[in-house]
Formats: C-alpha cells, sequence, structure tokens
C-alpha cells in the first residue's frame, strides 16, 4: 500500500542514505521502514546496491571519477 508516508521516504531515500538529514527526519525514515515492507526493501536494495558499486570504485576508478559520480547521484536525489 502506497501511501503520504512512502512518497516522503522515497523522496528522501538518497540524502537519507548520504546522511545528508537531520536526525528527526532519520528516525521518522526509520519507523516507516519498520512498519513498511515496500520500503524497507527498496531501501536496503538501494543501499546494497551503493555499497557494490563503492567497492568496485575503490578497486576500479580514480577518485576524481569516484567523485563525479557522488556529485551526479546527489544531484539526481535533490
Ligand atoms: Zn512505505
Amino acid at each position: 500500500m502506497r501511501r503520504n508516508s512512502c512518497f516522503r521516504a522515497a523522496s528522501r531515500l538518497y540524502s537519507y542514505l548520504d546522511g545528508e538529514i537531520r536526525a528527526i527526519r532519520r528516525i521518522r525514515i526509520r519507523l516507516h521502514l519498520r512498519q513498511c515492507l515496500n520500503c524497507e526493501r527498496a531501501f536496503l536494495f538501494e543501499k546494497r546496491l551503493r555499497g557494490f558499486i563503492r567497492e568496485r570504485a575503490r578497486v576500479e576508478a580514480p577518485p576524481e571519477v569516484v567523485e563525479r559520480i557522488r556529485r551526479l547521484i546527489r544531484e539526481r536525489s535533490s
């Protein structure tokens, strides 16, 4: 079931994963994830995907490329 709180959580997914939101919002999102399986799955998927990309980037890409990708992701999420 998609509710307003789902849209709110989804719109903050990237800043949440980047640690770029205030504590009170983090807590609200965490509470939502605890009671919403759909959003929890989406967040977990994105988190793992990012971890995977980060691992590969660390091995294969020079730092300026990693920084450029980070910037693109941030632009996409704002
Ligand atoms: Zn939800």
